[in-house]
């Protein structure tokens, strides 16, 4: 074993090693990591990074893997997959709560765990796959709604020392699709958000709500293999094309334009009948063939609007940037 030779430290047993990617992500692609650990706690969180760190490791963070592509060659460093999983509410009045979740738990749980305990708003992105740590990194957005809204405070864990802070809302600066967590120097440990306590009558609302969004969005999405949205909205500067005196900033505008949706495959991956914007592996899809497909949409929207789609999708593991990059302006 490679580490054997560079190290005579022994491997904690939180670490394993040469473990498959392919069942840990949505696209259901990738080779192996070749570290992996699954921490239960905020020292073990700590303790993960320190051994990478002895070794000179890469570290990449790994929620439930629905906004990433990781390629076929793996990742050649440590896969953190936090399994933080507490979850407790502090009731601050008759109207308000404070509820802190672990980076590990998921969107799902997170959401049940709000409508059992009485408490209002994340049911808006009912539906959506991912863990809270990867919903803080991205800044989770349902149409009007960003989880930034409802983020208090976090507790996070310094990228070089494993060193634990605790940070306010500010400390995120966060916009569309971003927060601070995409400098890598800090990773997320748990969120704490501030919510509204709901009568019976509203929490009956709020899960017929639920439901409802999660039977609009089965009809609207692919439901398996895919990452969502493969590219970013635009940014105003990044457009020419206007609507109504506003920039077109939306994607989906410059894809469906495009005529890939349903129809442009490579391999074993196509672009969804559903959603211009959703790639999925059909089965037997390798990352290259989710790249080619990628790619071929970046072509096309250069030919026929001059600007280039930015992936919205994490790659992780690819050792040349296998997407076009953004034209200066
Ligand atoms: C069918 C489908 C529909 C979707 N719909 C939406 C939607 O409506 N709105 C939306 O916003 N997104 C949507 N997404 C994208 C995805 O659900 C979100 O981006 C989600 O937040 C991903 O969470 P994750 O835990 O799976 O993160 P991962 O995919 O595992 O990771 C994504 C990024 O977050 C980082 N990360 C994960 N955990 C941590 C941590 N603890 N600390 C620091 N960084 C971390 C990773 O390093 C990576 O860079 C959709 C995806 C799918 C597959």
């Amino acid at each position: 074993m490679r580490y054997e030779q560079e190290s005579s430290q022994p491997i904690p047993p939180i670490i394993q090693t040469n473990v498959s990617l392919a069942d840990k992500n949505w696209f259901q692609t990738g080779g192996s990591a070749r570290f992996f650990a699954i921490p239960s706690t905020a020292q073990q969180f700590a303790g993960a990074i320190v051994y990478a760190h002895s070794l000179d490791l890469p570290i990449f963070l790994l929620g439930a893997g629905a906004n990433l592509l990781i390629s076929d060659d793996g990742f050649d460093g440590l896969v953190i997959h936090p399994h933080i999983k507490e979850l407790s509410i502090y009731l601050i009045n008759e109207d308000e709560a404070e509820l802190t979740a672990g980076a590990g738990v998921t969107l799902h749980e997170l959401i049940e765990y709000c409508l059992d305990n009485q408490l209002l708003g994340l049911e808006e992105f009912s539906g959506i796959p991912g863990t809270v740590g990867g919903a803080v990194y991205i800044n989770l957005h349902y149409f009007e709604f960003l989880i930034a809204d409802f983020l208090l405070s976090a507790q996070v864990v310094d990228a070089q020392t494993g060193e634990l802070q605790t940070v306010d809302r500010d400390w995120f600066s966060f916009g569309y699709n971003q927060s601070r967590l995409h400098e890598g120097k800090q990773y997320l440990v748990a969120a704490t958000f501030r919510l509204k306590r709901g009568s019976a009558h509203e929490i009956s609302y709020a899960r017929g709500r639920r439901y409802e969004i999660m039977r609009q969005r089965a009809a609207r999405y692919p439901k398996s293999r895919t990452c969502g949205s493969f590219f970013r909205n635009f940014h105003d500067h990044e457009v020419i094309i206007e609507d109504h005196g506003k920039k077109m900033v939306y994607i989906a505008y410059y894809l469906d334009k495009i005529g890939v949706k349903g129809q442009l495959q490579i391999g074993g991956a196509r672009v969804s009948y559903q959603h211009a914007n959703m790639i999925v592996n059909q089965g037997n899809a390798m990352s290259a063939d989710i790249i080619a497909v990628a790619r071929k949409m970046q072509e096309l929207v250069v030919e026929q609007f001059g600007i280039v789609p930015q992936p919205e999708c994490r790659l992780v593991g690819f050792k040349n940037y296998p997407l076009l990059q953004e034209i200066e302006r």
